[in-house]
């Protein structure tokens, strides 16, 4: 027999690793750094790491204490009720229990293009379809509100990405909630901020409580993650915020246990420590400036911990940039095969891939992608 058919899904293409890479070419993993994932340069929280250490002995329990207290001192951090918490097996895990509680089979959600793929996989798997709408490189990828209303027809959710990956664009509060207004009212906005701790912007869960001057909103959900900030890509953590109606659903439509006793107590332990996530946006900061003025091609203004860069033809310039010891993210699957996105490092990443890239540009590769010329005004 057969699995289902499966000819509209696609295989999730994730950042390459530096030991599959230093395998693969022959070479010393010592030689490469990965700015390809957007992982945390600085790595978990010390504290984090104290508490996974804690917490192995524990590892044959199932995880209900520590799951009830992560939710609610999340619920503590967003000042929101614990129903309102759902955590899951990271951001991905949230995006599934979102599709499950809202998508009958047949039913549409609608994403971003360039955009995040797990959107758009996550939903045919809860037997949705996909459609698009176009975030454009001309416009710099900027998102108001009427970019999504235009291609809008009345999908059950929508999935914005605030700050955007992969351009580092974000959506103002203000046209998240001209969005939510302008969709029908079975229409769930879902609002990504997985690199949220990395923008100057409130969270969207000031529309969801009716703060910030918004009234508040049934239709709006938010994503978070502790993979981006606090370093926890490894245990994959990560949970939705949703309306305070929804408060039954979550029960009904979760993995059980679907955050493990050493994710909710690594989860709990980086939520503390302030001066790790400080630390790391600081980083980001500094590293994002630098690559804008120090690149000689076109970067674009990002809010998150990467920059897309226009290379030109990507691939050619991401795999020169791997021989060269610097892992980036070409982003041809991403359908922009003229950029590449590196994630923010600490200085000396950061340096290693500004020096490698410029080399690479300068060396003419990426020329035959059609790249535009950046001067030195
Ligand atoms: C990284 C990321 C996520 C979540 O990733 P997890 O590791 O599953 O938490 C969600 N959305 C976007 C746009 C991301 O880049």
């Amino acid at each position: 027999m057969q699995p289902r058919d499966l000819s509209d899904h696609v295989a999730y293409e994730a950042g390459r690793g530096i030991e599959e890479v230093a395998r693969e070419l022959g070479r010393d993993p010592s030689e490469f750094v990965k700015l390809a994932s957007n992982e945390n340069p600085h790595g978990p929280s010390p504290a984090a790491v104290v508490a996974i250490r804690d917490t192995a002995s524990n590892a044959s329990s199932y995880p209900k204490a520590a799951h009830a207290d992560l939710t609610a001192a999340l619920a503590d951090r967003w000042d929101v009720a614990s129903e309102q918490v759902w955590l899951a097996n990271g951001g991905d895990g949230a995006i599934d229990y979102l599709h499950r509680a809202t998508l009958e089979p047949g039913d549409d959600v609608l994403v971003p293009s360039p955009g995040f793929a797990y959107y758009g996989m996550s939903a045919r798997f809860h037997h949705g379809g996909v459609r698009e709408y176009a975030l454009s490189k001309a416009d710099d990828f900027e998102q108001p509100a009427e970019t999504v209303l235009e291609s809008y027809d009345g999908e059950r959710v929508v999935w914005i990405t605030s700050p955007h990956n992969p351009s580092g664009s974000t959506m103002p509060l203000a046209e998240l909630d001209r969005l939510a207004e302008g969709t029908d009212e079975e229409t769930l906005v879902v609002v990504d901020e997985a690199y949220g701790e990395f923008a100057d912007r409130e969270s969207a869960v000031a529309l969801i409580e009716g703060r910030a001057g918004f009234d508040a909103r049934d239709d709006v959900a938010v994503l978070r993650t502790f993979s981006k900030a606090y370093g926890l890509a490894g245990v994959r953590l990560g949970y939705a915020v949703v309306p305070d109606g929804w408060a039954d659903a979550y029960a009904r439509v979760n993995t059980p246990f679907a955050a493990s006793e050493l994710a909710c107590r690594a989860g709990l332990a980086a939520l503390e420590d302030d001066e790790h996530v400080e630390r790391t946006v600081e980083t980001t900061l500094e590293s994002r400036a630098t690559m804008r003025d120090e690149i000689d091609a076109h970067v674009w203004p990002s809010e998150g911990n990467f920059v897309l860069v226009d290379v030109g033809d990507a691939t050619a310039v991401a795999e020169e940039m791997q021989d060269r010891g610097v892992i980036v993210r070409d982003c041809t699957s991403f359908g922009l095969p003229g950029c590449v996105r590196i994630t923010c490092g600490t200085d000396e990443e950061t340096e290693r891939a500004v020096e490698t890239l410029n080399a690479v540009l300068g060396d003419g590769i990426g020329d035959s992608g059609g790249r535009t010329e950046v001067t030195d005004a």
